[in-house]
């Protein structure tokens, strides 16, 4: 039906031109409509047409090498211009028109636009559109593919779009509207290459009129339809779509419908007159709204929205009043990390449970197999005692680690990370600190480990690497099982007040070390927090896990193999000379213990089982209790006397000190070196090791004569 309509319209005569008449024109219109592959003497002219700063300059500009000036303003281009383009062999004449936003137009270079489009009949319409507003520019696209129109449709400013949310579907829109869809970035020349092509292809298939179907009106169309053909009337453009714009009262088409046949064109007028009486709506509105309803389909079907970064932002404003706000921003930040750690530790507990349940089976199960297969006992030692149970008191962490960095990167995700370090910007810098060292420092309480890892959120090594130097002053929990044995054992008021003094002192010695390393190491100013706020998301999962996978995966692999390599060392010197008792004050890690003693009396606890457990503590701070339970041979259940046997409430509090301070424990050791190179690890260990030392004997010293 559609092609009969053509052929009604037509009359070319070209039998093999698939376009029959729309592409030789018909007589009436006074223009001439060609297909490039007809020899015809002038060239087929392609048409620019869209809505005022879709970007149809840029892109004559671009396709015939002129350089037109481009505007932001409406009705820079207010005279149509006109350039060559070759696609092969074939020369095409280019003409770049005003903007417009639909065939029913009003000022004057709107005017041009439609006349040139309607009368002159180019032999194609490249529409260029606003890919960002894509409802408002489909308008124009629709009523010309209503006409019938030869289109090739260029979705232009799609950087623009994708910064609204805008997902596309090209290739769905291309369906929808059975015409090619090219996604384009003008300004930047992206896409504009495939125009050519599309075109060149356009060129062999025969358009099809758009269909909207107009429901109740339907009827009066196809009347119109009628009337129209029963006069013979031909305007160049397809009888439905004369039809329809009669009916949203198109006074060019109706002119030249007069000119052409005034008694049809009464006749016409007069039917859709006594429609419109009968038609429970306003015809033209109909129009309008059926077409719109068609457009939004469109729309809705191919256009996929995200929620954009404005709107993003808006939203973002919005939470970052609450949650920056002056005096809420630092307890509602305290609460989401008591939240996260509290849910971390919970969570994580069976887990740690459990694995330390399996190291602890595994050790006795190979102990016990290595005794009855006839083994050398020291190997089954060797094997249970020092790897597995050493392994294993690393591999623990693990859980810890899994859940701490999914809640900090699902925070860092949802952009809540960098508020904090916006909160806190400000005290951190009066510490000298930069305001995001202030997560990986929070995290350091949890356990050392991803404290360090997570030191990779601040861009300046300087920054990072003196944050890493005092992690290790973070009271982490491994470190609480000491502390409360011993403040269980030697005080009995004020327990709790005694353990925070610790963490106290941790947050106090951090500072006051950042303090000289800034000094020696890093002269300069800490850099300013120039925080970028990004706007909230939803976390992406599959980052998250990601994430988390590779901080877990870097964990075991390289704490795993330096972990190793000390055990061995360890179980070797406290297995050494043969035959001695495992651990005992004959092995040379007791002949060490006996050494080092003299070193730690000042500080009060000279002897050398503390020598020893704080040697030992170097795989695991909380090894320092089992081994004390070792070496006392009375477990971990009687230590409290030995303890209190053993120290006064001020030596054990200098000791206390000590293993709050010295240095970080082995895998802390390989996160470090890992992170940053030997020279800073040695220095970690060493001034941790000193600073020890110095506090403890300070404390002990000072108390001892304040105490008289
Ligand atoms: P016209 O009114 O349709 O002729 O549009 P112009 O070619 O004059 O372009 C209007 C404005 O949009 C100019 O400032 C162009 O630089 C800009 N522009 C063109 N194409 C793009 C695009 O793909 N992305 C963006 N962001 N801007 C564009
Ligand atoms: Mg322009």
């Amino acid at each position: 039906m559609k092609n009969r309509e053509r052929k009604m319209n037509g009359g070319c005569g070209h039998k093999e031109c698939p376009r029959q008449c729309r592409d030789h024109g018909s007589v009436q219109s006074g223009s001439v409509r060609l297909n490039p592959n007809h020899s015809h003497e002038k060239q087929p002219v392609i048409a620019l047409a869209g809505n005022p700063n879709s970007g149809k300059t840029t892109i004559f500009n671009y396709l015939v090498g002129a350089r037109e000036k481009v505007g932001n303003w409406p009705g820079t281009t207010v005279e149509k211009k006109e350039g060559m383009m070759y696609i092969g062999d074939t020369k095409y004449t280019v003409v770049d028109l005003p903007g417009i936003y639909s065939l029913n137009v009003y000022s004057i270079d709107e005017k041009i636009a439609r006349d040139f489009l309607m009368q002159s009949l180019p032999s194609m319409v490249l529409v260029i559109i606003d890919a960002s507003n894509i409802e408002r520019n489909l308008n124009l696209v629709i009523q010309l593919l209503e006409m019938g129109e030869n289109v090739v449709l260029v979705l232009n400013m799609m950087d623009m779009a994708k910064r609204k949310g805008m997902e596309i579907q090209c290739g769905h829109l291309s369906k929808l509207l059975q015409i090619p869809v090219i996604p384009a970035v003008a300004l930047r020349n992206q896409g504009l290459e495939d125009i050519q092509a599309a075109i060149e292809q356009a060129f062999s298939v025969t358009p099809q009129p758009l269909h909207i179907d107009y429901t109740e009106l339907e009827q009066h169309v196809k009347a119109v339809i009628g009337l129209l053909g029963t006069h013979n009337v031909e305007l160049g453009i397809s009888h439905r779509s004369v039809a329809v714009r009669l009916m949203e009262h198109d006074q060019d088409i109706l002119t030249k419908l007069r000119r052409e046949n005034a008694k049809c064109a009464d006749e016409v007028l007069e039917y859709i007159s006594s429609a419109s009486d009968s038609f429970p709506d306003d015809i033209e509105t109909w129009i309008v709204e059926r077409r719109y309803g068609f457009i939004h389909g469109v729309a809705k079907e191919s256009v996929k929205r995200h929620l954009s970064l404005t709107d993003r932002v808006t939203i973002s404003d919005t939470i970052d009043r609450i949650l920056t706000h002056k005096v809420f921003g630092i307890p509602l930040l305290i609460l989401t990390m008591y939240l996260l750690f509290s849910l971390v530790f919970k969570v994580g507990d069976p887990f740690v449970g459990m694995i330390d349940g399996f190291f602890q089976f595994l050790a006795g199960s190979l102990s016990r197999l290595c005794e009855s297969a006839g083994v050398p006992g020291w190997i089954g030692s060797l094997v249970s005692d020092g790897i597995v149970s050493g392994v294993g008191s690393v591999l623990v962490f693990i859980p810890y680690i899994v859940l701490l960095f999914l809640g900090i990167s699902f925070l860092e995700d949802t952009g809540y990370l960098a508020r904090a370090a916006f909160l806190m910007d400000r005290m951190m810098h009066a510490l000298g600190l930069h305001g995001k060292s202030f997560i990986p420092m929070l995290l350091g309480f949890g356990c050392n480990i991803p404290g360090i890892m997570a030191t990779r959120t601040l861009e300046s090594p300087k920054d990072r690497i003196l944050t890493i130097l005092i992690l290790p002053m973070m009271s982490c929990s491994a470190r609480l099982p000491v502390y409360t044995l011993f403040v269980g054992a030697l005080f009995e008021e004020n327990q709790g007040l005694i353990l925070f003094s610790l963490y106290i002192m941790g947050i106090v010695l951090a500072i006051i070390m950042a303090q000289f390393f800034k000094r020696v190491f890093f002269k300069e100013d800490i850099a300013p927090l120039v925080m970028e706020l990004p706007p909230y998301r939803l976390p992406n999962m599959r980052n998250i896990i990601l994430h988390v996978y590779s901080r877990a995966a870097m964990f075991i692999k390289k704490a795993g193999t330096v972990i190793l390599f000390a055990v061995i060392c360890i179980w070797t010197l406290a297995s050494l000379p043969v035959g001695v008792e495992y651990g005992s004050g004959d092995s040379i890690i007791g002949i060490i213990g006996r050494i080092a003693a003299p070193i730690f009396a000042p500080a009060g606890f000279g002897f050398w089982q503390a020598a020893v457990s704080l040697f030992t503590g170097i795989f695991a701070k909380e090894v320092v209790v089992s081994t004390l339970g070792t070496l006392y041979e009375v477990g971990e259940h009687g230590l409290t006397s030995v303890i209190q046997q053993n120290f006064t409430p001020l030596s054990g509090y200098a000791f206390l000190i000590m293993t709050l301070t010295y240095i970080p424990c082995i895998p802390t050791i390989a996160v470090i070196k890992k992170e940053t190179n030997w020279g800073w690890t040695i220095l970690a260990v060493v001034y941790t090791l000193v600073l020890g030392w110095v506090v403890s004997v300070a404390f002990y010293q000072c108390a001892r004569l304040i105490a008289g």
